[in-house]
């Protein structure tokens, strides 16, 4: 049983006798594309009313036997959190700024009226999982081993009068190439019109299932299109650009020693990216201010036309940072910039991927060692 310090929660580590042989692993990790592949082991703890949280594991990764009336199944109570363990440059592995995941958990909990569980040891958790799994972190040039926890509302009944009274805490992991098929190449995305993601009040802060189940009509109607990625426009005014489907987006004014950068604000409606936050803070020691503000679909496209905004790009865990090539909506279609990654895109795509994989300077100690 390893413990938790700081909380109630021990684990008890039950490792499989049937592990992946590793001729098979080895194969599996050459070229696993994204969310295809799952190691060994997970980690499951459950919580009810009245008992809190207890059975906590780690146990052989397998199927779950749920009853068809389970409460996640019907009103989707439920949420899931995503970071990555990296394979850094002396051969240890980290995970990057885990307990901002766990803050940022606890805060989806709060708004599905979920339990929070203790931060220490969603951590704990983390840990533990990614040791017994560590043959799965791959080697390979950015490549990483995904994290995803997540939580269900496992309630037996279909009344809807009260949330759950018992749930299920998750975490499985997943070696991952590139995200985005094609590498770094920039995407191509489409602009929202029809649909929107996200409105004030909602859950769009929230990592919950349902904002994903309702944003797959947008990415689908973005591919049709051609496009890579859906874009999502405010859903009051249809007009302030927001944010794509699972990424944040930057937007770069001017070039060289004036560059600098914009992001939505978070306001709610936009999902507060634990990558934006680590850019607002690494453009201003490149260099490259960074702040906060709102922009027009009207005005990206001015802007675009002017000169002034020269790059855009979108930034989360999965893809870290992937370069904007062009824009398309059923009415109007632009290039930004050359349509190529730019400069400053380049510059700090390179400081990120450089901390998480060991081979910068960490100076916000965002590095999280594991073993
Ligand atoms: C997860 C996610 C992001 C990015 O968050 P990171 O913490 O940077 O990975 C951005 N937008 C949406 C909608 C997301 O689901």
């Amino acid at each position: 049983m390893a413990t938790s310090p700081g909380t109630e929660i021990t684990f008890d580590v039950r490792p499989t006798s049937h592990p992946v042989p590793q001729a098979d692993r080895e194969r599996m990790l050459e070229a696993p594309g994204f969310g295809q592949v799952f190691t060994d082991h997970m980690i499951t703890i459950r919580w009810t009313a009245g008992r809190g949280w207890h059975d906590a594991r780690l146990e052989p990764y397998g199927p779950l036997i749920l009853d068809p009336a389970t409460a996640v199944f019907h009103y989707a109570q439920e949420f899931f959190e995503g970071l990555k363990a990296y394979r850094q440059a002396d051969g240890s592995v980290a995970t990057f700024r885990p307990w901002a995941n766990a803050t940022r958990m606890n805060g989806s909990a709060r708004r599905l009226v979920m339990p929070e569980l203790p931060e220490e040891a969603f951590v704990r958790a983390i840990e533990l999982l990614v040791t017994q799994d560590l043959d799965w972190v791959p080697f390979a040039e950015s490549h990483s081993l995904y994290l995803r926890p997540f939580m269900i509302a496992t309630d037996r009944g279909i009344g809807i009068s009260k949330p759950s009274q018992s749930y299920l805490f998750m975490i499985i992991a997943s070696p991952a190439s590139t995200y985005f098929s094609g590498g770094i190449k920039p995407v191509t995305v489409w602009l929202s019109e029809d649909y929107t993601r996200a409105a004030p009040g909602g859950t769009g802060a929230t990592k919950c299932g349902g904002n994903y189940a309702g944003g797959f009509i947008g990415q689908l109607t973005a591919l049709e299109n051609g496009c890579d990625q859906v874009v999502w426009l405010d859903a009051v005014e249809r007009r302030w650009v927001e944010e794509m489907g699972g990424m944040n987006m930057f937007f770069v004014y001017g070039s060289g020693p004036e560059a600098r950068i914009v992001t939505p604000p978070l306001g709610g409606t936009i999902l507060a990216g634990i990558t934006r936050d680590s850019l607002l803070k690494l453009g201003p020691d490149l260099a490259i201010p960074a702040s906060e503000g709102r922009i027009s679909v009207d005005q990206w496209r001015a802007d675009c036309a002017s000169g002034e905004l020269t790059e855009a790009f979108a930034c989360g865990t999965a893809a870290a940072i992937s370069p904007i090539g062009q824009v398309k909506g059923a009415t109007s279609g632009w290039t930004i910039g050359n349509g190529e990654p730019g400069p400053v895109t380049t510059k700090l795509r390179e400081e990120l991927l450089g901390i998480q994989f060991g081979r910068r300077p960490d100076p916000y100690s965002w590095v999280h060692k594991i073993c």
